[in-house]
């Protein structure tokens, strides 16, 4: 099995999440005592959250390139940012280092892909939300239509990520709104929603909606481990 090199701590709420689904789909493929073999590198988000405020991404992509030159030093045999919003810089990360990057975009596109889906509501950062690095990369690789949420919507969505999600608050009353805005983009014609950020999962689940969601944390996090095995058959 190789070793998957994380850039976590954006939240670590969220790499939390990343760290358990590596572990139990690892345990589900090859069974018994088996468990993930990860190399993380958890970044103080302050820093990285005063970088997005400011908007100094070339600071960020900084960070985050040192952060993927030492988990190569280390021996990771890929690097997965652990957040969807930081995936902005993905190309100055993956320019960083020889090991290859595992794009959340792609994880989603193919899951997507898979259920035959063609018009996908997409929640997450206003970055993420508004952007193109997932949104006109999973339009531009997987022919999807991507529709937002309504501006004060987004909003909403942006500022319960960073206000309470990030610092591991969970709201009854922000899963009510979620649910609203997940349904109205259900109304705009969606076949499905993207969870876009690592955090959402914790807030809203497959079971408060009817329509499918797509869980970028879980998605990201099993690709990685599919990838961790492949790679190395031989050592399963
Ligand atoms: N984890 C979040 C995401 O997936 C937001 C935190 C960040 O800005 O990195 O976008």
């Amino acid at each position: 099995m190789k070793l998957i090199g994380i850039i976590g701590g954006m939240s670590w709420e969220s790499s939390l999440e990343y760290y358990r689904i590596m572990n139990e789909t690892v345990k589900k493929e090859l069974g018994g005592w088996h468990s993930a073999r990860v190399l993380m590198y958890s970044v103080d988000f302050h820093e990285i959250e005063a970088h997005q405020r400011s908007g100094d991404w070339k600071a960020a992509a900084e960070m985050l390139s040192k952060a993927a030159v030492s988990l190569e030093k280390g021996g990771a045999d890929m690097v997965v940012i652990a957040t969807n919003t930081m995936h902005k810089i993905a190309p100055e990360v993956t320019a960083a280092v020889k090991i290859p990057l595992v794009h959340i975009a792609d994880a989603v596109g193919e899951a997507i892909g898979e259920q035959n889906l063609k018009t996908v509501g997409l929640l997450g950062t206003r970055f993420t939300m508004e952007e193109d690095f997932l949104k006109g990369y999973l339009e531009k690789t997987y022919a999807l239509n991507v529709i937002t949420p309504e501006d004060h919507e987004m909003t909403l969505v942006h500022d319960v990520i960073y206000n309470e999600l990030c610092l591991g608050t969970i709201n009854p009353n922000s899963k009510r709104s979620y649910i609203d805005i997940i349904n109205k983009l259900e109304q705009k014609g969606s076949q499905g929603v993207i969870l876009g950020c690592t955090e959402i999962p914790l807030l809203v689940q497959q079971a408060d909606v009817g329509l499918p969601l797509f869980d970028t944390t879980t998605l990201h996090a099993k690709m990685a481990v599919e990838l961790a095995i492949e790679m190395e058959p031989e050592n399963q």
